[in-house]
């Protein structure tokens, strides 16, 4: 592959993995860097306490601290995420924090665009609505539905919002016999209990495989490839269009920009952290400050990145 880049992705979770896919098949030539490791589906394992009590997938918050800050009896303290103990949700490797996550794929309901207009404001609160409408995002849910394979059943129920399709692409996972119980349990109390959205292939399909119902799935990675996390539903097909190249191991430490603010080029670290980094620079870089990925266009490097050491 060129090393000459339209587009450069940071991060390739739920975020970066869909404009990664997208931009490629456009016809777009995407890098995405990311900083964990490209781990593929015979690398997971189900060890409770690698998943989900050490950094196996997470990142080392030791290497990595951001600043919690926290009310204690009105006051705001701030602590590092290291010294806190606290476990968070996130993931660092190829496909991000979607290789982890459960699955659950909810879309937003209508009235969660109109919060303000509907439900009017908060005390304290600064509540507004969003500048575009459910109808807007309808077709895309609609997309990724069929793109990561949800599987689900639509059922009759007061608050199903609109689908332009009459069902999901998949039928739902097989569900616990524990469920019927808890569905049971609903009605009786005057809940309206309905099958939930996942986004685990029920059967193989998509060139993966279907669950494996190894009852080990929020937390850890899928080891059949039933699971729609970034990589195996997006980032493989991107980088099978050969418009799209992964770095693993590749993090960014730095946007330099020029005096207007437009991001001219992209440090990063690859490998080892006691390596030297490098430095993706366009040849006429022009891109709005702040973002972490930008379409051909509206400014991103369409020269030539070059990698140097740095
Ligand atoms: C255990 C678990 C269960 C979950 N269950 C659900 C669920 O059922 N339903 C649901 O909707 N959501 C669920 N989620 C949440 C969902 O996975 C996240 O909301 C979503 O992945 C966030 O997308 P993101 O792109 O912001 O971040 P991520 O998906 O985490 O992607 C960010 C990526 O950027 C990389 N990165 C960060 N900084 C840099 C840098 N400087 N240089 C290079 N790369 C970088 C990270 O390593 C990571 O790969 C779950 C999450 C977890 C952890």
């Amino acid at each position: 592959m060129s090393t000459d880049f339209d587009v450069c992705v940071i991060g390739s979770g739920a975020g970066g993995g869909p404009v990664a896919l997208t931009l490629a098949e456009a016809g777009y030539s995407v890098v995405v860097l990311e900083k964990g490791p490209w781990l593929r589906e015979t690398d997971f394992c189900k060890d409770e306490i690698a998943a989900t009590r050490r950094s196996t997938y997470t990142p080392n918050l030791r290497d990595e601290r951001h600043v919690l800050e926290q009310q204690d009896n009105g006051v705001w303290q701030a602590e590092s995420t290291f010294s806190s103990g606290w476990d968070f949700w996130n993931g660092n490797l190829v496909g991000g924090a979607t290789n982890l996550m459960s699955g659950f794929f909810h879309r937003m309901k209508p009235v969660d665009f109109r919060l303000r207009s509907d439900l009017g404001p908060v005390e304290g609160g600064n509540v507004v609505d969003w500048p575009i409408q459910y109808a807007d995002l309808e077709p895309y849910y609609d997309r990724v539905e069929r793109r990561v394979g949800v599987s689900g059943r639509v059922v009759p129920h007061p608050h199903q919002e609109p689908r332009s399709s009459p069902d999901f692409p998949y039928p739902p996972t097989v569900e616990h016999p524990v469920a019927a119980h808890i569905d049971r349990a609903c009605r009786d109390l005057g809940y309206q209990p309905l099958p939930v959205a996942r986004a685990i292939l029920p059967f193989a399909a998509l060139g993966r495989d279907g669950c494996a119902y190894t009852d080990f799935c929020g937390s850890y990675g899928c080891s059949t490839g039933a699971k729609g996390s970034s990589r195996a539903a997006l980032l493989d097909q991107a980088v099978r269009t050969g418009r799209c190249e992964v770095r693993p191991r590749s993090m960014v430490t730095r946007l330099l920009s020029d005096q207007q603010g437009r991001v001219e080029a992209v440090e990063y670290r690859s490998g080892a952290a006691s390596m030297p980094g490098s430095t993706l620079s366009p040849a006429s870089p022009s891109r709005a400050p702040g973002c972490c990925c930008c379409p051909p266009g509206q400014g991103t490097p369409a020269g030539s990145p070059t990698a140097s050491g740095r």
